[in-house]
This record gives C-alpha cells, sequence and structure tokens, in this order.
C-alpha cells in the first residue's frame, strides 16, 4: 500500500462506518480467509461489518471462525441487499472488477459507499475509491496481513484473524509451493503461527475431508483425461450425469485439475466441468512457467485470474467447448513441444 492509500484508509476508519465486505462469486479458500480476517479485525476495532457472499461456498471453508456471521446473496437476499444499499464503506476482497459478483453487480453499482479494493489478481478495472492491487502478492491473506500492518500493527492480529488468513495463504499457494511464494510469504506465515494460527489443524480441515463420492468423481475425472502431447495439453472433462451419478456436492472438483499438470512434459491443464443449472461450461486453467492461462482465459473464455491460475466460462455444449479449445491451441506457439 503505498502512502497516500494508507493515510485515506486511516481517515476512512476513523469515523464510525457500516462496512459491508464481500468475496468473489464462488468463494474459495482465500476469499472466505481473506474476508473473515478482515472482519474479525475491523469487528474488534469497534466497527460495524458484515460479510456478503455472492452465493455458497464448500463445507470445507465452514469451519473458520465466524462463517456463521455471513451473509449469502442467494439465500439471505433481503439483508443481504438491505446491508449493501445502507454501506458507507465496502470492501473487495479477492477480485477487481464487479463481473465477478455476478448477480450482485447492479446492486454493487448502485451502491453509495466507498469501495476499497485489495486484491492480487492483474488488470484491476477502476471502481474503487482506495486500490490496494499487488499482482505480486501470493494472496489476498497475505494482502490483509499488509493492510493491518499498515493501517495499525499486527499486534492486532488475533488466533482467530490467524487462523484465517493462514488458510488463505495455504490455499492460494497450493500450500507454499507456487512461484508467488516469497520469503516474506513464510515470515508472514511464521508469524501467524507465532500468533495462533494452528497449522495442522487448518490443513486437516482443508484437505482431509474426502467422501468416497468424491474420490470416485476424481476416478472418473482422471479416466475422461485427454493428452494432447503436440501441445503439452492435458485437458478433463465431467458432465452434468457425471457429476450426479457421483453425488457430487459444491467444492468435490477442488484441485482436480492440478493432477494433468505433474505429468511430465506438460504446461497446460484445464477442467471443463458442465453446469446445467447455470446453462454454463465452468473451466479452470493451470499452467507452468511463462504461458498465461489469464491472457488466455480472458481472450477466449470470458475469465481471468492469474498468470498461472485462471477461470472462465462457455455457453456452448461441453464438446462444443472441447473442440473449440483444441482448435485454439495450434495458435498457442509457447505450447508446442
Ligand atoms: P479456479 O480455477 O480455482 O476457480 O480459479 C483460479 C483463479 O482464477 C482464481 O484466482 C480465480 O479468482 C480466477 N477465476 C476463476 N474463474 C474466473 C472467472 O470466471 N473470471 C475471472 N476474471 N477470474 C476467474
Ligand atoms: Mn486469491
Amino acid at each position: 500500500m503505498n502512502l497516500e492509500d494508507i493515510k485515506a484508509t486511516k481517515q476512512l476508519l476513523s469515523i464510525p462506518q457500516k462496512i459491508v465486505i464481500i468475496p468473489h462469486k464462488n468463494p474459495d479458500g482465500d476469499a472466505i480467509g481473506s474476508t473473515l480476517g478482515l472482519l474479525h479485525y475491523l469487528k474488534n476495532e469497534g466497527k460495524e461489518a458484515v460479510i456478503v457472499a455472492p452465493n455458497d461456498y464448500p463445507k470445507f471453508l465452514k469451519w473458520m471462525p465466524g462463517n456463521e456471521s455471513i451473509l449469502n446473496f442467494e439465500k439471505d437476499f433481503t439483508p443481504a441487499r438491505k446491508a449493501i444499499q445502507e454501506a458507507t464503506v465496502i470492501f473487495t476482497l479477492d477480485f477487481n472488477h464487479l463481473g465477478r459478483v455476478d448477480h450482485m453487480q447492479p446492486f454493487l453499482e448502485e451502491a453509495t459507499a466507498t469501495f476499497v479494493m485489495i486484491d492480487h489478481h492483474q488488470e484491476p478495472a477502476d471502481y474503487a475509491t482506495i486500490m490496494y492491487s499487488d499482482v505480486s502478492m501470493s494472496s489476498t491473506c497475505e494482502m490483509v496481513y499488509n493492510f493491518i500492518k499498515n493501517i495499525d500493527t499486527t499486534d492486532k492480529i488475533t488466533p482467530e484473524i490467524a487462523n484465517c488468513l493462514y488458510t488463505g495463504i495455504m490455499t492460494d499457494t497450493g500450500s507454499f509451493k507456487f512461484p508467488s511464494t516469497t520469503s516474506t510469504t513464510h515470515r508472514i506465515i511464521a508469524d501467524l503461527i507465532d500468533k495462533g494460527a494452528e497449522k495442522t489443524t487448518i490443513h486437516n480441515s482443508i484437505y482431509d475431508n474426502n467422501t468416497p463420492s468424491r474420490l470416485h468423481l476424481l476416478g472418473c475425472a482422471l479416466k475422461n483425461m485427454v493428452i494432447l502431447e503436440k501441445y503439452s495439453t492435458v485437458y478433463i472433462t465431467l458432465s452434468q450425469e457425471e457429476l450426479d451419478t457421483n453425488n457430487y456436492k459444491k467444492g468435490d472438483t477442488e484441485g482436480f485439475v492440478n493432477y494433468g499438470l505433474t505429468l511430465e512434459g506438460i504446461k497446460f491443464a484445464v477442467i471443463f466441468i458442465e453446469d446445467k443449472d447455470q446453462g454454463i461450461i465452468k473451466i479452470s486453467f493451470r499452467s507452468q512457467g511463462d504461458f498465461s492461462v489469464n491472457e488466455f482465459a480472458r481472450t477466449y473464455f470470458e475469465g481471468g485470474g492469474h498468470t498461472n491460475a485462471s477461470g472462465g466460462k462457455s455457453t456452448v455444449t461441453l464438446k462444443e467447448t472441447t473442440d473449440y479449445f483444441v482448435s485454439l491451441l495450434e495458435k498457442c506457439q509457447d505450447l508446442k513441444a
């Protein structure tokens, strides 16, 4: 954060405000961890604050302290809308353009609040008055740690906050292994452990919660895997029927896309997941090295994200989507083996 933004934030928070904190749609560990970490900090400072999530999220994120207070815009529409309308300050965390909140977008566009963005994705939109945007950061949770440090002191980080922030740093760095993990990230993690983050419990809560159905679904996904050696690419598909047969629950497909990248010589891994309810194919892109999946998702699949991890969608059938995808690979010189 630059000095001007720090000063402006301190000033903004020096008077009573009605604060709403918002993660992106289909929030992940970093989105829920960062919003809850910030919520606890603001509440401990005596501020009025609430989180409004655009929709539901997986059970493996629901153990975090404060989870029960999160309003779900789809389920709790009336109080959620009221909170946004009455807000004087809106923090948007772990996303940087309003399309990422889906049905909530028009409500945010109409809101009269001052917007504060804390985010680490590329190409931020300019809706926020205070913008803490830094693509070099491992996670929004690491940024919330810096945010508290900048506007106050890390002494204010309680065990609750430490648990939330640790979670998001862990999930967004693939357990501290992605290139975005720096020595500073590790120093912050060490400090969060000193401040009460229960690292083994967190790890178990996030990753050791498989169900037989999820493992069967993984088996199905891996069977469907297509390897395109010529383009150093692997893709996986899951149809709605396959999800239904395997008793799919939100979050079950988390991490499936990463398996492709563990194959030698593979630089690009993709998963296409059919969602008949929404009438879309939800896509996750992952890469290793310089191939930018952010650009790929942005150019061809109405999405975005980071250089090595991004997402997007398609509104044609699963087969048409994968055919189109394969036809695009010829254009990607970086991928050619
Ligand atoms: P995932 O594939 O795990 O859903 O997302 C990977 C990364 O891409 C995350 O940082 C996520 O925020 C971002 N992302 C996922 N889907 C979309 C999308 O539809 N649009 C944009 N702009 N970013 C996305
Ligand atoms: Mn993130």
